[in-house]
């Protein structure tokens, strides 16, 4: 606590006395920082005041304080980072808790161990429950599965070792699942099991189903799991739910996330969200994609609009659509086949139409569009779709319409983008984490006209966000920052660094910018009186540390609202870096 002298408030504010009488006092004053504001009128301050959920005052330590009284709470900056909280861009809420209830394959370096998690996994669960994991990723094993078929390992061994319960194990993509002979004899998959449109079911040389699913396929066995599901008691389920919403939540505030833009959830969902919401449950405020059937959204689009519902938690006014899959699952659609995969293009998986019909609907109940490309064809389709709908149905201020990913990019698409004002909804981490597959599916050309083309987006104008599609990645904006300024590999190769962000486009991206893709730039992405304190305190100034000093960085605080949503428990430990 710091209260200060009636006499230094009189010397601090010039104001005559009866102003100054009016002037609201603060619940929690910061000082003694180095802050970025992101706001151009006032880019730096070192104190900022707070008065119930909004900033009340930013600016020298002497001019914040003369907004405390005795019951103000002062935090003591000392000297560490403080900047407005992350905003990611594009992940998913109720996927990133329930991948923290279920096994976590990602750190696996073998085919094996994963067959080993899993066979531990049985041993404890009771005879015919599902066993589910999330994370694998063929590209990141030391060796070759033995036996396999493309690379992807077959379900022989493991389903050897897991006789007694169904496993769905889905690639961290999330476009691609692998389930054991149990799942499959579940689910019905035999030899004469057709792949359905848009998806692939993989076969051995002898036309045996081997456990993978791409794309739409996963489904056949993700019903079949969604229906067990479905007959748990429903108290069950929503405790489970209710649980996955406080993992996700907490560890988005344990690394500095204060909002998150999910990328598609189900109106069932979104009713669960708003019920957390409304019970003060969210952690985090969250801008929601819906993603449902153009039947439901036909139905259902004009009941479910909400801005800033539940105490500005909780926003739904975007709808979400996947038009390919994803480039490590050979499943982006691409203009020309995969070095890698001759026969391949890619996977379209919703039709034209059907994407349109979304658009169409999106427009009609004033929702923003949220489509998903990956591939460079799949963004020129996309891009197709957005301008047909921008002709039809002109509008004098730009809708914001979203491409998610937006990875792939033919050189003659990406003007495109700063022209119709098109946002390329983009995950630093991706780059380099795709990085080491991408020449290989693409080849060098085409990977250096338009993968993850950061720098030639902005050049054109758009608006380049940044996330980690958690779970896919770890929701860490630290680590998505750092390959956002670096496009560096664990190895040091550097992913054609001619694209890579300046620090404060990098952090423009993960705030005010952001902000702006979810029509959010007047509540929140800067430090400006007025707006949403939502912030984050850093023990590394991201705007000029050292690049390894920012995977170093400690979380010292979130603060959602006003309030501390999480502090760091060891402040003894930061050791900050002054570079
Ligand atoms: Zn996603």
């Amino acid at each position: 606590m710091k209260c200060l002298p009636a006499a230094f408030l009189l010397v601090a504010c010039c104001s005559p006395v009866l102003l100054l009488a009016q002037q609201p006092t603060a619940d929690l004053i910061l000082v003694g920082g180095r802050i970025v504001t992101m706001d151009p009128s006032r880019p730096k301050a070192s104190a900022m005041a707070v008065k119930g959920d909004r900033i009340l005052a930013v600016g020298s330590n002497d001019e914040v304080l003369a907004y405390g009284d005795a019951e103000t709470r002062t935090i003591e900056l000392q000297g560490n980072f403080l900047m407005p909280g992350f905003i990611e861009g594009h992940a998913h809420f109720l996927g990133l808790g329930q991948s923290m209830m279920m096994l976590n394959l990602a750190g696996a370096e073998t085919w094996d161990e994963i067959v080993e998690q899993v066979a531990e996994a049985a041993k404890l669960t009771p005879p015919g429950e599902w066993i589910v994991g999330r994370g694998w990723h063929q590209s990141k094993w030391k060796n070759l599965p033995s036996p396999n078929v493309g690379g992807y390992p077959t379900d022989a061994q493991l389903s050897e070792l897991t006789p007694n319960h169904p496993v769905l194990l889905t690639h961290a993509s999330g476009h691609m699942s692998f389930a054991n002979a149990y799942a499959m004899r579940l689910a019905g998959v035999d030899e004469t099991t057709q792949s359905p449109a848009g998806g692939e079911i993989l076969h051995d040389d002898s036309g045996r189903p081997i456990g993978v699913f791409r794309e739409t396929a996963q489904g056949l066995i993700g019903r079949v799991r969604a229906r067990d599901e479905a007959k748990r008691r429903p108290t069950e389920r929503m405790e489970q739910s209710m649980r996955a919403i406080e993992l996700a939540s907490q560890e988005c505030l344990r690394k500095g996330v204060t909002s998150f833009q999910d990328a598609g959830s189900s109106f069932s969902t979104v009713d669960l969200l708003k019920r957390a919401a409304s019970q003060r449950k969210l952690g985090v405020r969250l801008y929601v994609m819906i993603r449902d059937s153009n039947n439901a959204l036909e139905t259902l689009l004009p009941k479910y609009k909400m801005i800033g519902f539940g105490g500005d938690f909780l926003t739904v006014r975007a709808v979400k659509r996947s038009i390919d899959g994803a480039l490590g699952a050979h499943g982006a659609w691409l203009l020309a086949p995969y070095d890698d995969l001759p026969n391949s293009a890619g996977l379209n998986t919703a039709t034209i139409p059907s994407v349109t019909r979304t658009a169409e609907l999106a427009v009609q109940n004033g929702y923003q569009v949220c489509v998903h490309a990956i591939g460079d064809r799949a963004n020129r389709e996309v891009l197709d779709i957005y301008e047909k709908m921008f002709r039809e149905y002109p509008s004098s201020i730009p809708r914001r319409w979203r491409i998610e990913h937006a990875q792939h990019l033919h050189p003659d698409d990406i003007r495109r983008f700063g022209e119709m004002d098109v946002i390329a909804s983009m995950q630093g981490v991706h780059c380099t984490s795709d990085a080491v597959f991408v020449p290989k599916r693409l080849g060098m050309r085409r990977s250096g006209e338009g993968a993850y083309a950061w720098q030639s987006l902005l050049k054109s104008g758009a608006i380049v966000t940044n996330g980690t599609d958690a779970p896919v990645e770890d929701v860490n904006p630290l680590a998505s920052f750092y390959a956002t300024v670096t496009r560096q590999l664990a190895d040091g190769v550097t992913f054609f660094p001619e694209q890579k962000m300046t620090r404060m486009q990098a952090l423009r991206s993960y705030t005010i910018d952001c902000a702006y893709a979810a029509f959010e730039e007047t509540e929140k992405g800067s430090l400006v009186p007025g707006k949403l304190a939502d912030l984050v305190v850093l023990s590394n100034d991201l705007t000029n540390c050292s690049d390894e000093a920012i995977l170093e960085t400690k979380v010292l605080y979130t603060i959602v609202g006003g309030k501390i949503a999480f502090q760091l428990e060891d402040m003894e430990q930061v050791d900050r870096s002054d570079n």
